[in-house]
């Protein structure tokens, strides 16, 4: 029996990191029935304890909850810019989004990123000024703001706490009276991918949206983007525990298990339709997810190759964004050149291979993709340094940029202008969203914000600043490789394309940082920094190590052992290139440093 589809609200919440999605998320589960209150773990939507820690979510899902005798679909999304494409798919599969505004913040730079990606969609908004319980929360301010920045009318916003549940009732009923139900418009099988997840014993799970025709167990099915021909085994809602059912009609949102062994054959965006009379035309907006940052993964213990090659894959089951083919370095041995969405999903799959996999990797530093024009009239993408053709034939260089949306009270504009013109920004406009708040927008090289841009910026506006932005294409740059060399080897891994104005102040810097992190060991060790083969700087590491613990005075014996436990700590993250003993933190301090 097919579902009526005037009973079905799709919806999902979009706000900016910590406004309180999640937690709003739980108090409607719990009110309308959907989780008992004694099995609600907190934010049951986040269920990665990755995620959990870092308030984030980095897949959307779909819960359904039933209300009134409405079937509404809570989509959520990932809410970072490193994901937009993934925000915006889950979009695409709602008629209607809850904004969320908390109200000791107001509006900041995702608040504003995702609302322009759901007002592109064509969704109905509702707006929801949140965590009204709060001491600080400052309410009347926060309304106003939403009503100018955003056009809403004061009688549409509703004020919400999701601690205390206020106001969770008048969402409901606002979701079922003003998001409209879906549209079907043919009867040919269509379903849209907003996610995918691996599971080892079932293969690819596919959280999809029917927007037409009917889906049933035992149909074969194929991707309009991929192909294939897949099985359905399973089709279910999450309540929010995987829950089968007898199929989906249109407009519905849930689970697909149809034997898919690998997530890239469900890509995120693709239209699933029915093998044997198939719809032509595919959903609006495919396209695979492409890598802008990479860098190399390599086991700190060279044995451990085969462990970071097996879990690697693994992780690539799971994230059909993630990319990884094997490098060698002269440096580091074995590893793998690794692609991601930004620096976030960089450091997720990072902690990921670290908690998940139990593995010690040194990343090197992340790079962008340059485009190179060669004399022999032939175009070069490079993510590496150590890919770079030799000089000689390179005509010349483009380097990507980005659109970059900074939100910021009005006493750190000049301090979060001065930080992005610092850093090669083009100013293109502010605007005041009201006295005490402005937004700067800016273009900006790519390789500027990741390295370190977003830290900076909340480190000059006292956190209060935020930032978004979008890679927008590519503009000529004057570059150069930088290379650095221990003990007269250069160290592949050290390397860093950089603009050739900056190379040598980044070089002597550089050489200075690792001098401060390679601990001294019997021999002298030279450190020096090369742009284009020729020496720019150079510093010297002492022989002789002098002895840590003479400097404690005897008596603090817990700042000792710290101190001790810290060097041990260092040991375990030691790498040997050449001869010398380099440090994890010598890597890292590239990579924090920025180019
Ligand atoms: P998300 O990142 O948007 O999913 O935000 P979370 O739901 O994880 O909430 C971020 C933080 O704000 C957590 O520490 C929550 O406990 C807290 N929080 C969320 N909603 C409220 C609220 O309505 N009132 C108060 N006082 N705190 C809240
Ligand atoms: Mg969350």
């Amino acid at each position: 029996m097919s579902l009526e589809i005037s009973s079905i609200r799709n919806f999902s919440i979009i706000a900016h990191i910590d406004h309180g999605k999640s937690t709003l998320a739980d108090r409607m589960l719990e009110y309308t029935g959907t989780l008992a209150k004694r099995e609600m773990r907190n934010q049951v939507l986040d269920n990665m304890d990755l995620e959990r820690e870092r308030g984030i979510t980095i897949k959307a899902q779909a819960v359904r909850m039933e209300y009134r005798g409405f079937h509404l679909n809570l989509i959520d999304t990932p809410g970072h810019v490193d994901f937009s494409y993934e925000v915006s798919r889950s979009l695409t599969a709602c008629e209607g989004a809850l904004l969320l505004v908390d109200a000791s913040q107001g509006i900041e730079a995702q608040t504003m990123a995702n609302a322009h990606l759901a007002f592109a969609a064509d969704l109905e908004i509702i707006p929801v000024v949140n965590k009204i319980d709060l001491s600080q929360a400052q309410v009347e301010r926060t309304v106003e703001e939403v009503i100018r920045v955003f056009g809403f009318k004061r009688e549409e916003i509703i004020l919400a706490s999701g601690k205390t549940g206020q106001g969770v009732e008048d969402i409901l009923e606002a979701i079922i009276t003003r998001v409209p139900a879906p549209k079907s418009e043919t009867n040919l099988l269509r379903a849209l991918v907003f996610d995918s997840r691996y599971d080892p014993f079932r293969g690819v799970i596919a959280f999809i949206r029917l927007f037409d025709g009917e889906l049933k167990p035992g149909m074969h099915v194929t991707m309009l983007g991929t192909g294939g021909d897949f099985e359905v085994q399973e089709t279910g809602y999450l309540k929010p525990a995987q829950t089968p059912s007898k199929g989906f009609s249109a407009g519905e949102v849930g689970y697909l298990i149809a034997g898919v062994r690998d997530v890239r054959h469900c890509r995120v965006g693709d239209t699933i339709t029915s093998l044997s009379s198939p719809a032509t035309k595919p959903l609006a907006g495919y396209r695979p997810a492409k890598p802008v940052v990479f860098c190399g993964f390599y086991p700190i213990q060279g044995e451990d190759y085969e462990s970071l090659r097996d879990a690697v894959s693994k992780l690539q089951l799971n994230d059909a964004a993630f990319f990884y083919e094997p490098e060698t370095s002269e440096a580091l041995g074995f590893g793998f050149r690794c692609g991601f969405l930004g620096l976030l999903h960089l450091e997720i799959v990072q902690e990921r291979l670290e908690r998940e996999f139990g593995l010690n990797v040194i990343a090197t530093s992340p790079s962008v993709v340059y485009r190179l024009f060669l004399k022999n009239g032939s175009t070069l993408l490079i993510d590496s340094p150590t890919k770079l053709p030799p000089y000689g034939d390179i005509l010349s260089f483009e380097e990507p940029y980005c659109h970059l949306t900074v939100f910021v009270p009005s006493e750190y504009v000049g301090a979060a202008m001065d930080l992005a013109i610092s850093r090669r920004a083009v100013f293109k406009r502010m605007e005041y969203l009201d006295a005490t708040h402005a937004t700067l927008e800016f273009t900006i090289p790519f390789a500027k914000i990741i390295a370190e841009f977003h830290d900076q910026l909340k480190a000059v506006s006292r956190g209060y600043a935020s930032m978004d932005y979008e890679v927008a294409g590519y503009i000529p740059a004057k570059l150069s490789r930088l290379d650095i060399l221990l003990n007269q080897e250069p160290v592949d891994a050290l390397s860093v394309i950089i603009h050739t104005d900056e190379a040598q102040s980044y070089g002597r810097s550089l050489a200075l940082k690792l001098k401060e992190a390679i601990p001294r060991q019997n021999f002298a060790i030279p450190i020096q920094a090369a742009v284009g083969g020729k020496v720019v700087a150079r510093e010297t590491v002492p022989a002789l190590r002098k002895d840590v613990l003479a400097k404690c005075y005897g008596g603090d014996v817990t700042r000792k052992r710290k101190l001790l436990e810290k060097q041990k700590e260092g040991k375990k993250r030691m790498k040997r290139i050449g001869h010398v003993d380099v440090p994890q933190e010598a890597f890292l301090s590239v990579l924090r440093m920025g180019t």
